[in-house]
Order: structure tokens, then C-alpha cells, then sequence
């Protein structure tokens, strides 16, 4: 195998991080009551389902910071949650990475 730069390998990372964001089937997890979310498919962990409400509640919650864990839990404990947010997390460590190894070069 060649060797690629750190440059290379962070380019992937990143489309691993965006399709998790926006792509990856899971559930809508906007939140329709006390401790309740919903369970229509969705794409994206950002993204809610078909309902524009649910979108614009999703987006209230990533401006929220205190919501971040409960909405970080009912992501995780949903069906393609716990692959898309590893994926991710994954993601995001190895672009970090690879920007490191830029930044040290
Ligand atoms: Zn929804």
C-alpha cells in the first residue's frame, strides 16, 4: 500500500462525519414529550424526520447545550444511532489526528 499523507486520510474522515450528521438512517429522537421522542426514520443525527416541526426542534436542541446529553442518549439508544454516532465520533478523532499530524509537519 503507498503511504498517503495525513492530508488524504482527513478528507474521508470528514465525509464519514458528514454522512453521520446528515445521511445515516436512524431515528427522527426530536423530543414530542416529558422524557418521549420520536421514533420516525430519519436521516442524519442532526436531521429530523418528515415533520418540519421535529427538524426545528432538533436544531433548538443543538443550540441548547444543556439538552446535548439527553438528546446524545436517546440518539445512541436508537437503532442506527449507536453505528452512525461511533462512526462519527471515529471520524472525528482521525481528522483530528490527521490535522495534528499537518499542524506538527
Ligand atoms: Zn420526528
Amino acid at each position: 500500500m503507498p503511504s498517503v499523507g495525513p492530508g488524504v486520510t482527513a478528507v474521508p474522515s470528514v465525509f464519514v462525519v458528514l454522512y453521520c450528521l446528515f445521511q445515516a438512517p436512524m431515528w427522527c429522537c426530536a423530543p414530542t414529550g416529558a422524557s418521549q421522542f420520536c421514533r420516525n426514520n430519519a436521516n442524519g443525527i442532526l436531521l429530523g424526520c418528515h415533520l418540519r416541526q421535529h427538524k426545528f426542534e432538533k436544531l433548538k436542541l443543538a443550540v441548547r447545550q444543556r439538552a446535548w446529553r439527553k438528546a446524545a442518549a436517546a440518539v445512541f439508544k436508537s437503532v442506527g444511532g449507536q453505528a452512525a454516532t461511533f462512526s462519527a465520533f471515529a471520524g472525528m478523532v482521525s481528522a483530528g489526528a490527521a490535522t495534528v499530524t499537518l499542524a506538527v509537519k
